[in-house]
């Protein structure tokens, strides 16, 4: 998924690309490379964001527990029942660490972890995007 223009017009993005493959250059390079394409994947580096900084970027995910919908920000990744808790607050974009955040992860880590289903994908993805798949994530509890 690359960004509408940009980067997979220039020439340092198809040197990433061709890194990313390359045989002959060095691991580290390599892994390099594609951690460059896949920050720039994830959307991190999108251009077209135009949001003031203070605003939530808000996606509706099914709540595996009960299959009710919930809002999460993708930015500080605080989940929500009512959106309304969200729009009417600013976003400090960057993730913070809660004791409700924890309860979260408890909820939705051994859902993840069950055989496919329909329960269990809602539960992956509400993990991913809470970023509580993400190594390190649990070093962040104070
Ligand atoms: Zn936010």
């Amino acid at each position: 998924m690359l960004p509408a223009k940009g980067p997979n017009e220039s020439s340092w993005w198809k040197d990433c690309v061709r890194a990313s493959k390359n045989a002959d250059i060095s691991d580290d390079l390599k892994k390099g490379a594609r951690t460059v394409l896949e920050i720039i994947d994830s959307g991190a580096f999108r251009t077209t964001d135009t949001a003031a900084d203070s605003t939530h970027q808000i996606e509706a995910i099914v709540w595996p527990a009960n299959f009710t919908v919930r809002f999460a920000c993708v930015h500080c990744k605080r989940c929500v029942n009512n959106i309304r808790r969200l729009t009417g607050s600013q976003c400090p974009r960057k993730m913070v660490w809660t004791k409700f955040r924890k309860g979260q992860r408890d909820i939705l880590v051994p859902l993840a972890a069950q055989a496919p289903s329909a329960r269990q994908r809602a539960a992956s993805r509400a993990l991913d995007i809470l970023g509580l798949q993400q190594d390190g994530a649990v070093d962040q509890n104070p």
